[in-house]
């Protein structure tokens, strides 16, 4: 019997997890993955590289070693496009890769160009030159207003998923606890002032009301400004502007970009929705491509664009194509939500667990060194396992022990 051909797109969260996990099919597959990157970068970790002086190095680890230790092949160029009908992945350099069967787990783009100003007078932290480039910033900034924000992001309609202003707030959060932390180390807190926009009706659109109560008062507690309802519209020498017509006076403005669906999925005629993001059912199988799947970030179905839903996708779209290959296994439910740790400077996090926004009751926090204390055991052990994570009964293990934990009266379950 032939091995059937499958190719993976992208080695970040959701690519690494769907290897990890297909590679258990053995001799019955030939697993490509593809990535211009040399390294896998770990987005969560760049926080931590901008405002805490973690080496840009924490935050990656070496893509071939991992994907070729793990039995398959390591293709280290980009994508240009996808010939769905012919069943080919193009590369940059013209070659094509056949397959049986893709998996794309492209990531989004960070659209830092579609926010006028902001390559002259903006900074971020998405990417591995943005957040040194950030702590740069921060390292020659001696004090006056900072104004933290995401711009707001615009999605497709082929798949029914909330429509959030931003992609994810908790980057945002991270960035005002942990500028706060700093500049008080610093002496600098007294002479700078740190407000926050968020283009959403309300800031932290994707996660309920007691996660909501319980971040609020810390807000205050550290003084910071947050206002609703704010569309960036453009950044300039000394001044942040949004479309209602107020300006905001910033000495250091930090953006996270709207997201965008993959410039190869924008090439590849029939693959995306109208924000180039991939349309998939609930087993991420493409709506109209049977063979391919897709995972993370770069779906339509990925809302919010959270790493923890990059690796329940990659799950799912790893057991239905081994379901296509042997006939053999079940494909987990499609069961969405939030759940990640914000560091908040020190030894300080705040952990975030919430599925309201899907219609749950589960709406929870955990705050303190407790929290930090995991944020720094899965991030080491995501970084010293190459893109493993923490072994599934561990995780679940852990979300049964918040959820008793907090079902109590005045705790988090909603
Ligand atoms: C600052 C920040 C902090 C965050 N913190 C958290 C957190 O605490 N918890 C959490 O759950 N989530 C967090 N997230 C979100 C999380 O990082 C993303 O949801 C996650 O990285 C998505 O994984 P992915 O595999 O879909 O995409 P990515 O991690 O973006 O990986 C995509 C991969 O595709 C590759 N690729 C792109 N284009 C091509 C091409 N043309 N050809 C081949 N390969 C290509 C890229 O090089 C990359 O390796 C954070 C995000 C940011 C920006």
């Amino acid at each position: 019997m032939s091995r059937a051909r499958v190719v993976i797109v992208g080695g970040g969260f959701a690519g690494l997890r769907a290897l990890y996990r297909l590679r258990s099919l053995g001799d019955r597959v030939d697993i490509t993955l593809v990535d211009p990157r040399s390294t896998s970068l770990a987005r969560p970790s760049l926080p931590e590289v901008a405002f805490a002086a973690k080496p840009v190095e924490h935050a990656r680890f070496p893509l071939a070693h991992a994907v070729t230790r793990s039995g398959a092949r390591f293709v280290q160029r980009g994508v240009d496009h996808v010939r769905v009908t012919e069943h080919q992945v193009v590369l940059d350099n013209d070659e094509t890769l056949p397959y049986d069967f893709l998996l794309l787990a492209l990531g989004a783009r960070k659209a830092y160009d579609d926010v006028v100003g902001f390559s002259s007078h903006g900074y971020s932290l998405c990417d591995d030159e943005q957040a040194p480039r950030l702590a740069q910033a921060l390292d020659d900034f001696t004090g006056g207003p900072i104004v933290i924000g995401a711009a707001k992001s615009v999605w497709g309609t082929r798949v029914e998923v909330p429509h959030l202003a931003a992609p994810c707030e908790g980057p945002v959060a991270e960035i005002m606890f942990m500028l706060d932390h700093e500049l008080r180390r610093r002496g600098m807190r007294e002479r700078s002032s740190i407000r926050v926009f968020s283009p959403g009706r309300i800031f932290f659109e994707d996660v309920g009301p007691t996660v909501h109560a319980d971040i609020e008062p810390l807000v205050t507690q550290h003084g910071i400004e947050v206002s609703t309802g704010k569309v960036l519209d453009h950044l300039d020498d000394g001044s942040v502007t949004f479309e209602d017509g107020t300006t905001w006076e910033s000495a250091l403005s930090i953006v996270l970009p709207p997201y965008r669906g993959s410039d190869v999925v924008a090439r590849s005629p029939r693959l995306g929705d109208e924000r180039d993001f991939i349309p998939t059912d609930t087993t991420m199988r493409h709506l109209d491509a049977a063979s391919v799947y897709a995972a993370g970030d770069a779906t339509s179905l990925s809302m919010p664009k959270l790493g923890h839903i990059a690796v329940l996708q990659a799950d799912i779209a790893a057991a239905a194509l081994r379901q296509d290959l042997t006939g053999e296994g079940d494909v987990p439910e499609w069961r969405p939500e939030v759940f990640c740790i914000a560091n908040r400077g020190g030894d300080q996090a705040i952990l975030i667990y919430s599925n309201t926004l899907f219609g749950g009751d589960v709406d929870l926090t955990l705050d303190g060194a407790s929290a930090h204390l995991m944020k720094w055991g899965f991030d080491g052990y995501y970084f010293h396992t190459a893109g493993h994570l923490p072994p599934d009964l561990a995780t679940d293990g852990l979300e049964m022990a918040l959820r008793v934990a907090h079902t109590g009266p005045g705790h988090g379950s909603t």
